[in-house]
């Protein structure tokens, strides 16, 4: 078993391991088989807007993530979440490549196991300083609080963003509440979190809160492992984040949007 984290860098980098498991064991959400894996730990990630950050990805055990999509089993992983696409919403996530990718080098046996591979004392140490991404796919609340502790507790920064903000109230230290409209972001205000709220360009933008500085709308200033802001209350920054539905999924928000106010 691999017992400090020094030891385990090296063994990432020599490809003994593709990552590690952060948490095995039943969903916060519904009780069904989940894995919290992290990987890009010694290298960072490639994500043109996230910048090099340790991703971590939360999946269900017991079926390909592709086929939780269809069965709208992914409920156990990512809640009752409005952008799943069995609620013909608008996530952004490529679950065919990178979430089917991960739960393939899973099922190989490629992450070292906490108590078996190696031990999870190392965790804090294994992170230090990292840029730690919380929930790359899944919502970081589908696991316990007590998972994400020892591997943030070191970080330098994190990014988190959770749909279950109204259930696990304890993940407002180091996630941002995600909020889908105007009326969740002042009901998550008034509950103590900070929010990262996904708008339309005709929504207003509220004083205290601040255009995503990677957005378009911003000037693309940045990347979020420079920025830093969405960690949460125990992240330096204080302001809300707002940003306008982009890409391939924003017709969906649209949608979405004339929905609930039909
Ligand atoms: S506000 Fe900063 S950390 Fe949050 S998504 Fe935008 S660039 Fe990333």
């Amino acid at each position: 078993m691999i017992r400090n984290a020094q030891d385990m860098v090296k063994a990432l980098k020599r490809s003994t391991f593709s990552g590690v498991i952060l948490y095995e064991g039943p969903s916060m959400i519904d009780g069904a088989p989940i894995v919290v894996i992290a990987n890009r730990i010694a290298t960072g990630s490639n994500n043109e807007k996230t910048g090099a950050m340790v991703q971590t990805f939360i999946i269900r055990t017991d079926m390909h993530p592709l086929d939780a999509l269809k069965t709208g089993a992914d409920e156990s992983v990512c809640g009752s979440c409005n952008a799943r696409p069995a609620k013909d919403g608008f996530c952004y996530v490529n679950v065919g490549q990178s979430v089917a990718s991960v739960y393939g080098a899973y099922q190989r046996g490629r992450y070292a196991r906490p108590g078996i591979d190696y031990d999870r004392a190392m965790l804090a140490d294994l992170f230090e300083g990292a840029l730690f991404r919380l929930g790359s796919y899944g919502d970081p609340a589908a696991a316990p609080f007590e998972a994400w502790e020892a591997p943030v507790s070191k970080a330098k920064a994190r990014n988190g963003y959770t749909h279950q903000w109204r259930r696990f109230p304890a993940f407002a230290a180091i996630c941002m509440a995600s909020c889908d409209t105007e009326a969740d972001h002042i009901e998550a205000k008034a509950q103590g979190w900070r929010t990262f709220r996904i708008r339309l360009a005709s929504d207003p933008i509220h004083p205290r809160e601040i255009a995503c500085p990677a957005s378009k709308e911003a000037g693309a200033k940045t990347v979020c492992a420079s920025c830093r802001a969405c960690g949460g209350t125990r992240a330096k920054a204080k302001a809300d984040i707002a940003i306008i539905a982009h890409g391939p999924t924003a017709r969906r928000y649209e949608l979405f949007r004339a929905r609930i106010a039909a």
